[in-house]
């Protein structure tokens, strides 16, 4: 199907036949790594009905005991606003989960630590002198909040995360033991590589924690719909001239780790809530 509304059935939520009695949650990254093992986890659960939809594949299914609908944005703001505009209209998410890396900003966040995002924002937005830069026009909104809730537990599996594996993680990776940050992301369509261009964002943006491409978008569109939305990001360079090689390893090599083990947590102590 490449446009129009999904059907409930197409969705099999609940199973054939069965009564639908949660909505899924919707958890989305940029690329497949960011995934982690999920739609295999998925897979082995429930199965995994995969639905075409505005070139996007969304894995239907139950994970870790939650009924989800897991899918990949691709890169960059538009791409992440289309495809959660999907989630949130075709597939009838309650929430949105965000998972993936990003660019340590903040002073103190480093390689292999984790950010949980506060409030999110568009740093490349500037309608000035029209409207106050970064503000979104006509919506008047610049930093977008993070649902409390659903960043707390978000949160709490990353402290657990840490807890139990941090130590053994840092012994494997070679980073330092991870921190839990939580604060500003910021977001925009340039991927952050030069020390000149993360001293700027410092310098225009001092809270923030860390940039990526899309976390801002997703979280303007929850924002508009009424859906609350987190994201969770681990930190896979410092958006400095060591970005891009900084980036592809720890990409290839940790941030399926990290993923899995941060969604499990969550999605498990979901189940119980
Ligand atoms: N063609 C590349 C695209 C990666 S772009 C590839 O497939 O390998 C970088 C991705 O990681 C984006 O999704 C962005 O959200 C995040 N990211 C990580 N570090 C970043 C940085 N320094 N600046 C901006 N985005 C970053």
């Amino acid at each position: 199907m490449s446009t129009g509304a999904i059907s409930r059935a197409q969705i099999g939520a609940g199973g054939a036949g069965a009564p639908v009695s949660h909505r899924p949650l919707g958890i989305l990254a940029a690329l497949p790594q960011e995934l982690g093992d999920l739609i295999e986890a998925m897979r082995a659960e429930s199965g995994v009905r995969t639905i075409t939809h505005g070139q996007r594949d969304y894995h239907v299914g139950t994970v870790h005991g939650a009924p989800c609908v897991v899918t990949l944005a691709r890169v960059g703001k538009v791409a992440a606003a289309a495809t959660v505009s999907a989630l949130i209209h075709a597939f009838d998410v309650d929430a949105v989960v965000f998972t993936g890396v990003a660019g340590g900003v903040g002073s103190e966040v480093r390689v292999g630590d984790i950010v949980v995002a506060n409030a999110l924002m568009q740093h490349d937005l500037d309608a000035s002198p029209l409207f106050p830069r970064f503000e979104v026009p006509l919506l008047g909104v610049s930093r977008f909040t993070a649902d409390g809730a659903l960043a707390d537990q978000l949160a709490a599996a990353c402290e657990r995360f840490v807890a139990e594996e941090g130590a053994a993680s840092a012994a494997r990776f070679g980073t330092r033991e991870p921190r839990v940050h939580r604060g500003l992301i910021i977001s925009g369509d340039q991927f952050v590589a030069s020390a000149t261009g993360v001293e700027a964002l410092r310098d225009a943006l001092p809270d923030a924690l860390a940039v990526e491409m899309e976390g801002a978008a997703i979280a303007q569109v929850c924002y508009e719909y009424g859906v609350p939305c987190a994201v969770v990001r681990t930190i896979s360079d410092t958006a400095d001239d060591h970005a891009p090689q900084s980036f592809v390893s720890f990409l290839t090599e940790i941030a399926g780790t990290y993923s899995n083990a941060i969604l499990k947590r969550f999605l498990e102590a979901r189940r119980v809530a």
